[in-house]
């Protein structure tokens, strides 16, 4: 493994000991959470339709929200200040805070994280103490927060217990949660009543009202933005939204997306300034604050960037997001290593990307981009509907071209028939060209596959290219899937035939996983279809490249792919698709490669091959000609790709009908995601993310089945047994031509 690999590889493996159990417990907690508080909510999509419609009428309209907020919070008394970065924002604060003292409370609010306000503020000889619990932690810990929700959430109460005896030496020493929380209440009680300020962050803003809405699960928040005579809220420009009848989808989505919350335990509204509150219930005409007119309120909003996130047509829907952190919960490498690796000077999890792009630059970005592998689970958790895979593939992009040196990749010259820059990293040049290098395996196999094997070409792998030693090459054969259907030809006569078909050989089927073509080609000839795999549909379809961001050769493929596709569809043809990662590709991205009515086309006649039999099954197509279950047990993991599209039941539904007695798995990604597990520096981690699929399939010796090629691989890694596609079960007879 080359020096660079090795420091990432070592910076994770520390990250899986140190942290990765309280990461793993704590996401994978709230991701059960929110499936459970979602699936009883019957309107979900529509409120995510709804949230979103929402979100992209105020980034449209910010300039003009503004200035009506801007009205509204001067007509109640408070002032606003548009701060257009980091050092603009720091100062407006620290001069407001240095002339009203020098203790400050500060709460809930990653913008402040993004400005490093606390130390510009300490600089200013200011003393400012963190009330949200997490924060506080991380402060007397004098860390960096893991998560946008949970900063704390990579400490265990054992470890927070730790901490606060050496820290504070109590008597007697802490040690349940509720001994640490109530202990942290009083010390922070005695901070806010303390404080000249109390700095809040905002999780929306109304232009209508100058209303804060604060959505917190402790009651310190609003303590801090109540009990100074003076509140600061510092937000992002991106938090203004309409007006308070707004909120209302936020509030119904934000706790279940979060935390699983159907309520989040506080959802505080001001619109500040606002009167002092009573000092205690037993005396509740005495307000804290004995001069009302001290009462002050400063709303400072920053742009640090977000301006020119709106301009920008891959970073604009970054700034949609509210922030409730299910987009980390829900990703496999996340729940593993937390966002101490998968984070940037920021922001963290799957949509950091976007922000660290934005505010930060594409260095920041660039650190840990790689973690995310486009699996897609994040974009049904998105309360807001962003397609955070694509903002991240857009990043890689960036970075990809940022990092072109014009260097000379020697050992993959040749198998790189792209545009991209000089300097990308031999491993996504290799990757991303998957299709060269399956063919020329195909061609001169099995000496090819012998070669690969070897003990000095793995070395050489491993050092130069980034390709993990460890992991089983996939052996390519001799004769193609084209080949054998070229020698064979159709087996059902246009007559005979209910529907007819093209089986798209993407790269794998076509060179590797023959025999999963070939069984796909038998079911659907069962069920009276008439099928084609014509030898000019053998191409790339753009998915391999686009994992590896780059996205221009991936729009060639695509293009390409599109006109070999082309004349299939115009002879009635349905595409039936094997690889769910290259039906995702037609059904996602290509709406982002190809013109409108091209994506259309492709997207509208394309299915995976499960989803096709289905549709043939429910209209009336004769199950008896598949091979049956008779009750067998068997394990069935579904790619992360196509659970997105929803379509991993229709082979459940499939199995279960031909008698299968289907056991289905319940993580949300085997940790191979393609070329991820791959890769030196990830093999460890994609291993760990794999585990809890290990616990579960892992007891038993029941037949395990899996839909895509790399869950395929990375389920034998795991299992120590075969697994296969599902298609190959349903084959009718695998003696048959
Ligand atoms: S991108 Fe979506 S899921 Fe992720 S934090 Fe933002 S709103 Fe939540």
């Amino acid at each position: 493994m080359s020096e660079a690999r090795e420091g990432k590889a070592e910076k994770l493996h520390r990250l899986l000991e140190t942290e990765g159990d309280a990461v793993a417990e704590n996401t994978r907690g709230f991701n059960r959470g929110r499936y459970e508080s979602t699936d009883d909510l019957p309107a979900y999509e529509a409120l995510k339709d709804e949230a979103r419609a929402i979100k992209e009428d105020a980034i449209e309209r910010l300039p003009e929200l503004i200035e009506e907020l801007r009205e509204a919070v001067e007509s109640n008394g408070g002032t606003l200040y548009v701060a257009d970065d980091a050092a603009d924002a720091n100062e407006y604060v620290r001069d407001v805070v240095t002339e009203r003292g020098d203790r400050v409370v500060k709460s809930k609010s990653m913008t402040t994280e993004e400005l490093e306000l606390n130390e510009h503020l300490e600089g200013a000889g200011v003393d400012v103490t963190e009330t949200d619990l997490g924060e506080w932690v991380l402060q007397i810990a004098d860390e960096a927060p893991s998560h946008i929700v949970g900063p704390a959430l990579h400490k265990s109460s054992e470890s927070i217990a730790e901490l606060f005896n050496a820290h504070f030496d109590p008597d007697p020493p802490l040690s349940t949660p509720k001994e640490l929380t109530n202990f942290a209440r009083d010390m922070l009680l005695q901070d806010i009543e303390a404080a000249d300020v109390g700095i809040t962050g905002a999780n929306f803003v109304t232009a209508d009202s100058g209303t804060i809405a604060l959505v917190t699960s402790e009651g310190n928040a609003r303590k801090t933005a109540v009990v100074p005579d003076t509140h600061v809220a510092v937000a992002g420009v991106e938090k203004v939204i309409p007006s308070v009848e707004d909120l209302a989808p936020f509030l119904e989505l934000i706790g279940k997306s979060a935390t699983g919350q159907d309520v989040t335990s506080y959802f505080s509204l001001f619109t500040p300034p606002i009167a002092s509150p009573p000092v205690a219930f037993d005396r509740p005409d005495r307000p804290m604050g004995e001069d009302p007119a001290r009462r002050e309120f400063h709303l400072v909003l920053v742009d640090n960037g977000r301006t020119a996130m709106r301009e920008d047509e891959d970073l604009r829907e970054t700034l949609y997001c509210i922030r409730c952190g299910a987009c980390a919960n829900s990703c496999g490498n996340f729940q593993s290593v937390g966002g101490h690796a998968f984070g940037g000077e920021t922001y963290t999890g799957g949509i950091a990307t976007g922000w660290e792009a934005g505010v930060e630059g594409l260095d920041s970005a660039a650190e840990f981009n790689d973690l995310c592998t486009g699996c897609s689970r994040c974009v049904p958790a998105c309360p807001v509907k962003i397609d955070i895979p694509w903002i991240n593939t857009a990043v890689r992009d960036r970075v990809n071209h940022a990092d072109g040196d014009g260097s000379f990749d020697f050992l993959v010259e040749g198998l790189t028939p792209d545009e991209e820059p000089g300097g990308l990293a031999p491993a996504k040049r290799l990757f991303g060209n998957f299709e060269t290098l399956a063919k020329w395996g195909s061609r001169t196999a099995p000496l090819s596959n012998w070669i690969a094997g070897s003990r000095p070409a793995r070395w050489a792998m491993d050092r130069f290219v980034g390709v993990a030693a460890e992991r089983e090459l996939p052996a390519f054969q001799r004769r193609t899937l084209v080949d054998w259907f070229e020698s064979r030809g159709s087996c059902v006569a246009p007559e005979d035939a209910t529907r007819e078909a093209v089986l798209y050989p993407d790269v794998y089927t076509n060179h590797v996983a023959v025999e999963r073509g070939k069984a796909a080609v038998r079911v659907l000839e069962a069920l009276e279809v008439r099928v084609v795999v014509p030898r000019r549909t053998a191409v790339g379809s753009g998915r391999a490249p686009l994992s590896q961001g780059m996205v221009d050769t991936a729009r060639r493929q695509a293009e390409r792919c599109r006109d070999a596709l082309e004349p299939e569809l115009d002879a009635g043809r349905d595409v039936v698709v094997v690889e769910p990662s290259d039906l995702a590709a037609f059904r996602r991205e290509y709406e982002k490669l190809l013109p409108a009515g091209d994506f259309e086309r492709v997207s509208g006649s394309s299915y995976e091959v499960l989803e096709y039999v289905f549709g043939l099954l429910e209209n009336g197509a004769d199950e008896g000609r598949l091979s049956a279950g008779d009750d067998e047990p068997v394990d069935y993991h579904a790619h992360c790709q196509q659970r997105t599209l929803g379509l991993d039941e229709h082979t459940v539904a499939v199995l279960e009908r031909l008698g299968y007695d289907v056991t289905t798995s319940d993580t949300e990604c085997c940790g191979m995601a393609g070329s991820f597990g791959y890769k030196s520096e990830y093999y460890e981690l994609s291993m760990d993310v794999g585990e809890p699929l290990q616990q579960q399939f892992g007891e038993d010796e029941r037949r395990v089945l899996a839909s895509g090629t790399s869950c395929v691989d990375q389920l034998e890694a795991l299992l120590s047994r075969p697994a296969t596609h599902p298609i190959e079960l349903l084959a009718p007879d695998s003696s048959a031509r």
